[in-house]
């Protein structure tokens, strides 16, 4: 199907990769892209390549981030004994967008899925459980409501637990299977205020 010319259809190619792009939709943005003024362009490509250089996981949370220790971790003002546990960067915003939340983070970057064969060592567990030697009071696990959050969950309570650490659950009636990007903020405080101990 190469009747844009090799350099397009490449574009194309490497754009339908990216998640939830589809064949038209790569098609549409490559077009565009050709389109564009050329310092524009090269802004895109800029802004992507810097991302994707200067990016790192926090040395505390293991969030993404572009310092050693990331702005959360970092400020004294936030409520270091106290641990939410989420599967994503993009929880945790979901989560600080709320501005209701005072603790820190860890992040996991994943949750345990037989299936796809992820196993707790593929995820930051071991680094969880070495913040856990310092000062803390609870972990507050808020993996996703889908069968890899509650299988996380439950292997994370496990672990936790003979620690003497406070461990609780964020409440359900976030959907199940839901991603916790997509929930409206009055959900996830609900959830967060309604959470069980384990
Ligand atoms: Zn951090």
């Amino acid at each position: 199907m190469d009747y844009y010319g090799s350099e397009i259809t490449h574009l194309i190619e490497q754009l339908s990769a990216l998640p939830g792009i589809g064949g038209k939709t790569a098609q549409r943005l490559a077009f565009h892209i050709v389109n564009m003024p050329r310092e524009q362009v090269k802004k895109l490509t800029d802004a992507i390549t810097g991302a994707r250089e200067h990016t790192c996981y926090c040395k505390v949370c293991c969030t993404l981030t572009d310092q050693e220790i990331c702005p959360i971790c970092s400020n004294p003002k936030r409520d270091h004994e106290t641990i939410m546990v989420v599967e994503s960067s993009r929880d945790l915003a979901a989560y600080e967008k709320t501005g209701k939340y005072h603790g820190v983070y860890h992040v996991l970057q994943g949750a345990i899925s037989p299936m796809l064969g992820v196993g707790p060592e593929d995820i930051r567990l071991k680094e969880l459980m070495q913040r856990l030697q310092g000062d803390v009071k609870e972990v507050i696990i808020a993996t996703n409501s889908s069968l890899e959050g509650e299988t996380t969950a439950m292997y994370i309570s496990k672990l936790v637990k003979p620690t003497g650490v406070k461990v609780t659950r964020i409440a359900s009636g976030v959907p199940v299977g839901g991603d916790l990007e997509y929930i409206d903020e009055m959900t996830l405080l609900r959830a967060l205020e309604g959470r069980v101990a384990l």
